[in-house]
């Protein structure tokens, strides 16, 4: 699917394995998606721009880079929190805003309840992280918020993408790359990917 790319690496496909395993703890759980989304966010700002720059070694001047542009990590609450600490090991000098979605019991509509989203240059790289691309309607939602008032160039990472999940935001937001480390089998009838993980909230915050 244009757009969409799965990182395809051993080690990605070997955290995401103890991630599916029922039997890992929320400890484990917690680290490993740390880790993962440093290899997903590694591959998803592969093209970040570079401003070269002169460094003083401790013998002599030599050519040396920094990012040209900010990096803000926008985690989609609650389960993107589970992805932040990872983004901030990869790239220490990024800020972290959060928007927190739920669903209308009527409408079936995402309702924002919570948002706080760091100010940011109009060319700034915004990664917006939820491990669980499910039936899209957060991540639509959440995108379309950030288009409204909120600068800068837009990519979305996420552990596991559902068909469904993936075909909404590619129709609503065909600009925004999306990044995953699986596109699963189906969402079921109670809005679970398949085989997925189960609820990452859950299993990140060992709530049931
Ligand atoms: N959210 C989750 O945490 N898991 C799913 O399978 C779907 C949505």
């Amino acid at each position: 699917m244009t757009g969409v790319t799965v990182v395809d690496h051993p080690l990605v496909a070997r955290h995401l394995s103890v991630l599916r395993d029922k039997a890992t703890p929320s400890s484990d759980f917690r680290r490993r998606l740390s880790d993962i989304s440093m290899l997903l966010l590694f591959e998803a700002l592969r093209d970040l721009r570079v401003r070269e720059d002169a460094i003083e070694t401790p013998l002599e001047t030599t050519g040396g880079m920094r990012l040209a542009d900010e990096i803000v990590v926008i985690a989609i609450l609650r389960a993107g929190l589970g992805m932040t600490d990872g983004a901030l090991r990869l790239i220490p000098e990024a800020r972290v805003g959060h928007l927190g979605l739920y669903r209308d019991e009527e409408s079936l509509q995402p309702v924002g309840y919570y948002e706080s989203i760091p100010r940011h240059a109009a060319d700034a790289e915004v990664v917006v992280v939820d491990p669980m691309l499910a039936t899209g309607g957060s991540a639509v939602s959440a995108l379309d918020r950030l288009k409204r008032d909120v600068a800068g160039r837009l990519r979305f990472v996420c552990l596991v993408a559902a068909p469904e999940g993936l075909a909404a935001v590619r129709e609503h937001h065909p600009d925004v790359p999306v990044f995953c480390a699986a596109i699963d089998r189906e969402l079921d009838e109670r809005g679970y990917i398949r085989p997925g993980l189960g609820d990452a909230g859950d299993r990140i915050f060992g709530t049931e």
